[in-house]
């Protein structure tokens, strides 16, 4: 009975937890006037998806675009310039502030942090600002404005001034000669990043800044050949096509009329747009940007070139009548051989023992080769204008001693189809993923200890089981791929997927739609499930550069481009298989590894960029956008653990509230012992009173409203109604009002002049007037001087109830509210 008793009373507490919390979740969303208040999301109570979501929401409505959530800043993008909101007067008051903190959450808040730690100089001294977020969430952009705020604030040295200057317009430069080569304009952002980018800005002892490096990864270089449906090829194609003179028309054979198939959308007019600031930007650094941009343009010709099948069998494919005369504009531009620019897109070259053999291609090949060659090339100049970058800025390593990274990272990706690029991005970001987590557990345990709490850790989602899958050994999908790669065979997506089955079954994370025909895998991410279609995917792996693209490229006459590739076998199939492939994810799984090898080493900060509608209109809010971002990017994650260490942000409350009932018993023992001993002192007073107060009292005093005599009561010389004194309060009436009339009624007399003797006023005969001497004291007045450990501030009382007075009467004089008793 008594256990069925039990379980029942259990789960009547637990129904009324649950019905308490969804009352908690109403009555605080209903609350709507007070939810932008919240500056962090973890301080929402109670913490739920739907409350941090509105919270949110309201915040935006407000016009308030960051908010913190816990160690993380969270910023919602505006999709519209807000005036004065990063501006140098708000930098500067951000960095002057002695608590910036305190200020309402800020993209200079982060900045600010970081700088100081660096100028605490506590281990780990060097700091990162992971800035996150998907496609058009703000991350550019956020990138941009943390560049800016140190180049502003860490440049106050008067003497190193002119270094400083060249530094910081440096670092400013490298952003739009970046953007131009790296940002498109895809289906969900205009100035799309199509690569990540780690920038470390170096600061000396005095944390001026000094010099700056870069290092990016995973450059989406096949946009170069290939947009999808209604997205666009890089930046700097535009720029070209819109800002050229006609002198650079000329130069760059770009007739203003001609179409360009590798340039669709060109009709679309983007504020990236912009060739002359991209120019600016590359004089600025040094950069020769004719050379550049005459490589590009043999690229676009390139695009434009077309094979047909060859007239007879075993002949190379050949070019349509239109494609022959842009391969030459092509072969001017890159100043290559034509004829071997032709063979190279047209013929393989089979090595049989030590004799070569030629094969022609397939027509499909040929376009294959001619994508491989602009790929190639777009890719080898966009790494050596890092490279010159990093020359121009990048300081010696005696001259600085520690820096800020700031890590632009695409975020987690998931389209209808999904290729080897969303495996490498989606694991950068579990990766990134799991670094978080630990961080941010990191941080909540050290708060626990601060509070002073025993406390064993929350449960929380551990991806490591993903990442085995992903990049773990013996056998993960990168092995598995790598080893497809070593067998130099053609590779099958059926057969790859059996093996993928075979090996990798044990793991939960991976999974097969049976019903699917595409062979393919399902990850289970931690924001949530991707399908990665095989096809496609070995290849993508190997990346082949075939030999003689590389050859004809090293002959020619432009000295970038031959510099580019003059010790380049790199990664071209030249040695046919018996040299170790570098494959895709191999390259990118060192370079990550590096890079959280540098996350490990420093003190990290976590920008999470949220765009909140998919269609960057500027103040629409999309809930279901942004639930789903923030649980692509962790903070979901981070609110959960929040809400589960909840019963700590609820013991808090608890002890709280303990500590006032405690405050609370304490007054009311108090106040009862020393109203039971003053009563007995006025008892022991008034005695043997009698006769001093019948004799004198009516012979001397003035005759008094009988009303008054029979109340016993203090008239206020400013009041015209008498004011009831009781007890000790008497001296707060006093003190409020300096100069007092008193009228005494016959009965009462005795008991006043007793209390004006306590007060030790002076007393007149006559006019009555009384003034109080300890009105300087702050304390007004008691009847007795309280004994033992109590002391008496005037201050006022967190209590609720310290607001009332103990006898509950209309006409007494209050003010009990303004003291507060504490045990001494
Ligand atoms: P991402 O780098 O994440 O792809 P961007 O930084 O390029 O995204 O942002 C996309 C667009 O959103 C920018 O072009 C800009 O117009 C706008 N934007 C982003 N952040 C802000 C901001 N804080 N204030 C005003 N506009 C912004």
């Amino acid at each position: 009975m008594q256990v069925h008793g039990l379980k029942d009373r259990t789960q009547d507490l637990r129904k009324s937890l649950n019905d308490s919390l969804e009352g908690d979740i109403r009555d605080f969303l209903i609350n709507e006037a007070e939810l932008h208040t919240y500056d962090d999301l973890t301080k929402v109570n109670p913490v739920t998806p739907s409350t941090v979501l509105k919270c949110l929401q309201a915040r935006y409505s407000a016009k308030v675009f960051y908010t913190h959530a816990g160690c993380t800043l969270v910023a919602l993008n505006p999709f519209q310039p807000i005036p004065h909101l990063y501006s140098l007067d708000v930098m500067r008051e951000y960095h002057t502030a002695p608590q910036p903190q305190e200020f309402k959450p800020h993209i200079f808040i982060v900045a600010e942090e970081a700088y100081r730690n660096v100028q605490g100089q506590v281990e780990p001294i060097n700091q990162s600002l992971v800035v996150s977020g998907e496609s058009g969430a703000g991350k550019t952009w956020t990138s941009r404005c943390l560049m800016k705020y140190y180049a502003t604030v860490a440049t106050s040295s008067q003497k190193c001034q002119d270094t400083v200057e060249k530094i910081e317009r440096r670092v400013l430069d490298s952003n739009p000669v970046m953007e131009a080569f790296g940002n498109a304009c895809t289906l969900r952002n205009s100035n799309s990043s199509r690569f990540g980018k780690y920038i470390q800005l170096q600061l000396n002892g005095s944390q001026l800044l000094v010099g700056a490096s870069v290092q990016t990864y995973l450059l989406e270089k096949t946009r170069v050949a290939f947009q999808a449906p209604t997205e666009r090829n890089f930046h700097i194609f535009y720029q070209m096509m819109k800002g050229a003179t006609e002198k650079q028309r000329l130069e760059w054979m770009l007739p203003s009329e001609q179409d360009f198939a590798w340039l669709p959308h060109a009709e679309k007019t983007l504020e990236e747009d912009c060739l002359r600031e991209t120019v600016e930007a590359m004089i600025n650094l040094g950069i020769d940007e004719r050379k550049r941009t005459q490589i590009l343009a043999g690229l676009l010709q390139l695009g434009n070139v077309y094979f047909s099948p060859a007239s007879e069998e075993a002949q190379p494919c050949d070019l349509d009548g239109h494609s022959k005369g842009l391969i030459c504009f092509s072969a001017d531009l890159l100043q290559v051989p034509l004829d071997e620019l032709q063979s190279c897109l047209t013929v393989r070259t089979l090595l049989a023992g030590k004799q070569s053999v030629l094969k022609p291609c397939s027509q499909s090949e040929c376009g294959v080769r001619r994508d491989c060659l602009a790929k190639v090339i777009y890719a080898q100049l966009f790494d050596w204008l890092v490279t010159f970058i990093n020359n121009s800025m990048c300081a010696d390593s005696s001259m600085w001693c520690n820096f800020i990274g700031l890590l632009d990272v695409y975020g987690f990706e998931c389209f209808l189809l999904n290729n080897l690029e969303q495996l490498c991005i989606n694991y950068a970001n579990e990766k990134l993923q799991q670094h978080f987590v630990a961080h941010y557990l990191k941080a909540q345990q050290e708060e626990y200890v601060t509070e002073g709490l025993q406390w064993s850790f929350i449960r929380y989602q551990d991806n490591q089981g993903c990442l085995d899958l992903i990049e773990g050994s013996p056998s993960s999908i990168f092995s598995l791929l790598n080893e497809e790669c070593r067998l130099n065979r053609v590779s099958d997506a059926k057969q790859f997927r059996v093996r993928l089955q075979k090996e990798l079954s044990d793991n939960t994370s991976i999974s097969w739609d049976k019903l699917s025909k595409e062979p393919h895998f399902t990850v289970a991410h931690y924001a949530g499930n991707v399908s990665y279609q095989i096809e496609g995917m070995m290849e993508k792996n190997k990346d082949p550069v075939p030999p003689e693209i590389i050859s004809v490229l090293q002959k020619s006459q432009d000295s970038l481009l031959h510099s580019l590739f003059a010790d380049g076998d790199r990664e071209s199939e030249g040695s046919r298989g018996h040299s170790k492939v570098v494959t895709v994810v191999s390259k990118f799984k060192n370079s990550l590894e590096s890079l959280m090898k540098i996350l490990h080493s420093t003190t990290p900060h976590y920008t999470r960029c949220i765009k909140p509608n998919p269609d960057c209109r500027p103040l629409t809010f999309k809930k279901e956008e942004v639930i789903a971002q923030l649980e692509a990017c962790g903070i979901v994650e981070t609110i959960n653990i929040s809400a589960a260490g909840f019963p700590i942000r609820s013991w808090l409350v608890r002890r709280e509230i303990k500590k006032w009932h405690k405050a609370a018993s304490i007054i009311q023992t108090t106040w009862r012992r020393w109203r039971a001993w003053m009563d007995a002192l006025a008892e022991a007073e008034l005695d043997d009173a009698e006769d001093f107060m019948e004799n004198e009292a009516s012979s001397v005093l003035p005759k008094l409203d009988p009303l008054l005599k029979e109340r016993g009561s203090v008239q206020l010389s400013s009041i015209q109604e008498p004011v009831l004194v009781r007890g000790w309060p008497i001296g707060l009436a006093m003190a409020s009002a300096p100069s007092v009339t008193v009228s005494l009624t016959a009965t009462g007399f005795q008991r006043i002049m007793s209390m004006m003797a306590c007060l030790k006023s002076p007393f007149r005969h006559g006019g009555y007037k009384v003034k109080t001497n300890q009105f300087d004291q702050g304390v007004a007045s008691i009847r007795a001087q309280p004994r033992g450990s109590i002391k008496m501030h005037l201050q006022r009382s967190p209590l609720l109830y310290a607001d009332m007075h103990p006898v509950h009467k209309t006409d007494v004089v209050t003010g009990f509210n303004q003291i507060l008793l504490e045990r001494t």
